[in-house]
C-alpha cells in the first residue's frame, strides 16, 4: 500500500518530550513529522498539567499572601473571586499563548504536525486515525514514541459522574465546591487541595500511606502539613477511599484504613466534588507496539537503554512512559538527546539527577539522594541543615517555617542530595542540582559567596553547617 505521508522521523505525541524531539531533529536537518492526537501541543505538561496548575497556584499565593498581609498592618480585606477571569487568565493567557508559540515554532522549523491517534502497523508504518475515523498510513526510517501517560482511575468510582474528577477535571474549574475530597496525597493531588482550599473548598484529603508525598524525607512534608492544618484542611493518612456513591445530595465515599471511621467528620456525610490524583499510568501499551517489534512491560513502560533506543534501534521511547519520575524535565531532557542520537550524534544520557518538587504552600523541592533513600541502602552520608527561622530574609517575608537540608558522602564531602522547603524552593533547588552535577564538596558550596540577604544563601549556610563553621544555630 502506497503511504500518505513519508518522513525521515516520526514523533508520537506532542508533550514536552515530543515537542523538544521533533524541534530538535528539525534542527538537525531532519525531514520530521509530529503526531498529535489533540488540536493543541503541548501534551500534558502544557494544556492540563505543569502549566495550568501553576497558574492557578499564582492565584491561591496571592489570596494567601493578601491573607497574611493583616498580620504586618497591611490589610487587603476579603478577597472577591471572579472564577471566569481566573478560568481565563488560566487558559487564554497562559495555555494558549504557549499552545500558540508551539504551532508557531513548529511551522518555522518546517515540522509536519498530523492530528489523529497513531497506532503501528509495522516496524516502519503508522497508522493515523482522525476524529471522523479517517485513516492515514505513514511511513519512517526513525520514530520516537513520547505518548506521555494518563491519570489511573480508580474502580468503584462512578466516573460517568462530573463531581468525580481526575486532575484535568479539576483544572477545568468547572465550580468552587463546598466539600471537596482530595483522594492522593501526592504531589499533584496536594498542588490542586492548596488551589480549591484558598478558593474557598473545605478540603479533605486521603493517603494510602502513612506520609504526605511518599517518596520525601519525612521532615520535609512538616512544614506543609503543619500549614495545612492551621488552615482547616483535613488530612487522614493510612486510609483508603475504596468506594464512592452517587446521589443528588452529594457523593458518598467509602473509607478504609486507621482513620476510616472519621473521615467523613462532615454534616452532610457527603462530598460535593471527589479528585482522585493516585498516580499516572503509561500510555506505551496503547500503540500496538507488538507490531513493530518494540516491548513494552504489562504496566505500559517501554525499556530504553542510554541512548533511549528501544529493543528496535530505530525506534526509541521518551518521557512519562519510560518510567519515573514523570516530569516534563526528564523528557525534555530525554527527547533532545533521542533527537540528536537518531541525527547520528554519539551521545548518551549520563544526567546524574532529576529534581522534584511540589509547588504547594511551602513548596517542597528534592534532588539526588534523600536520608531515607542513605539509610535503606547504608550510604554513610552526613547533613547540615539550615532553618530558615535563622534567616533574617525569610522572617521578612513572614516565611520562617522552612528549611535547606544538604547531604554530603561523608567520606568525600562531596554533595549527593538536598532539599529545600519554603516559598520558591523549586526555583532554589536548581543550585544544588548544579552542585551535585558538578561534584561539589561542602566547602565549594560554603565558600561561594551568596548575596545577602537572599533565600539562596540557605544553601551556603546549610554547607557551612555541614562543615561544623556555623554552629549556634540550635
Ligand atoms: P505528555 O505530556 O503526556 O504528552 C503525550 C502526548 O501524546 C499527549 O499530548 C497525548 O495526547 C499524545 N498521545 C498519546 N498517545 C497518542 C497516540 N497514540 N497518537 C497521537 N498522540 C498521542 N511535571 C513537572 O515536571 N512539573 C510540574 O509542575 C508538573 N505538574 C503536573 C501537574 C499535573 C496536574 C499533571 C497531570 C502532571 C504534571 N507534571 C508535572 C507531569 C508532566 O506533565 C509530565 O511529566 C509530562 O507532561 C510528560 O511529558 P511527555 O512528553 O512524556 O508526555
Amino acid at each position: 500500500k502506497p503511504a500518505d505521508i513519508e518522513c525521515h522521523i516520526v514523533v508520537i505525541g506532542s508533550g514536552p518530550g515530543g515537542y523538544t524531539a521533533a524541534f530538535r531533529a528539525a534542527d538537525l536537518g531532519l525531514d520530521t513529522v509530529l503526531v498529535e492526537r489533540y488540536e493543541t501541543l503541548g501534551g500534558v505538561c502544557l494544556n492540563v498539567g505543569c502549566i495550568p496548575s501553576k497558574a492557578l497556584l499564582h492565584a491561591a499565593a496571592l489570596i494567601e499572601e493578601a491573607a497574611h498581609s493583616a498580620e504586618i498592618g497591611v490589610d487587603f480585606g476579603k478577597p472577591k473571586i471572579n472564577l471566569d477571569k481566573l478560568r481565563d487568565f488560566k487558559q487564554n493567557k497562559v495555555v494558549g499563548q504557549f499552545t500558540k508559540g508551539l504551532a508557531g515554532m513548529a511551522k518555522q522549523r518546517k515540522v509536519r504536525t498530523v492530528q489523529g491517534v497513531a497506532r503501528f502497523v509495522s516496524p516502519h508504518e503508522l497508522e493515523i486515525a482522525d476524529a471522523n475515523g479517517k485513516t492515514q498510513l505513514l511511513r519512517f526510517e526513525q520514530c520516537i514514541i513520547a505518548a506521555g501517560s494518563q491519570a489511573v482511575k480508580l474502580p468503584n468510582f462512578p466516573w460517568d459522574d462530573p463531581r468525580v474528577m481526575d486532575s484535568t477535571d479539576a483544572l477545568e474549574l468547572a465550580e468552587v465546591p463546598k466539600q471537596l475530597l482530595v483522594v492522593g496525597g501526592g504531589i499533584i493531588g496536594l498542588e490542586m487541595a492548596t488551589v480549591y482550599r484558598a478558593l474557598g473548598s473545605e478540603v479533605t484529603v486521603v493517603e494510602f500511606m502513612d506520609q504526605l508525598m511518599p517518596g520525601s524525607d519525612k521532615d520535609l512534608v512538616r512544614p506543609l502539613a503543619e500549614r495545612l492544618k492551621k488552615q482547616g484542611v483535613a488530612v487522614h493518612l493510612k486510609t483508603k477511599a475504596a468506594k464512592v456513591e452517587a446521589s443528588k445530595k452529594g457523593l458518598t465515599v467509602f473509607f478504609e484504613g486507621a482513620d476510616a471511621g472519621q473521615v467523613p467528620a462532615l454534616e452532610s456525610g457527603t462530598f460535593d466534588r471527589v479528585l482522585v490524583s493516585v498516580g499516572r499510568a503509561p500510555n506505551g501499551g496503547k500503540l500496538d507496539a507488538d507490531k513493530a517489534g518494540v516491548q513494552v512491560s504489562e504496566r505500559g513502560f517501554i525499556a530504553v537503554d542510554r541512548q533511549m533506543r528501544t529493543n528496535v534501534p530505530h525506534i526509541f521511547a521518551i518521557g512519562d512512559l519510560v518510567g519515573q519520575p514523570m516530569l516534563a524535565h526528564k523528557a525534555t531532557h530525554e527527547g533532545r538527546l533521542a533527537a540528536e542520537v537518531a541525527a547520528g550524534e554519539k551521545k548518551e544520557w549520563v544526567a546524574r539527577v532529576i529534581p522534584s518538587v511540589a509547588y504547594t504552600d511551602p513548596e517542597i523541592a528534592w534532588v539526588g539522594v534523600t536520608e531515607t533513600e542513605a539509610k535503606a541502602k547504608g550510604l554513610k552520608v552526613g547533613v547540615g541543615k539550615f532553618p530558615w527561622a535563622a534567616s533574617a530574609r525569610a522572617v521578612g517575608i513572614g516565611r520562617g517555617e522552612g528549611f535547606t537540608k544538604l547531604i554530603f558522602d561523608e567520606a568525600t564531602h562531596r554533595i549527593v542530595g538536598g532539599a529545600i522547603v519554603g516559598v520558591h524552593a523549586g526555583d532554589l533547588i536548581s543550585e544544588v542540582a548544579l552542585a551535585i552535577e558538578m561534584g561539589a564538596e561542602a566547602a565549594d558550596i560554603g565558600h561561594t559567596i551568596h548575596p545577602h540577604p537572599t533565600l539562596s544563601e540557605s544553601v551556603a549556610m546549610a554547607a557551612e553547617v555541614y562543615e561544623g563553621t556555623i554552629t549556634d544555630l540550635y
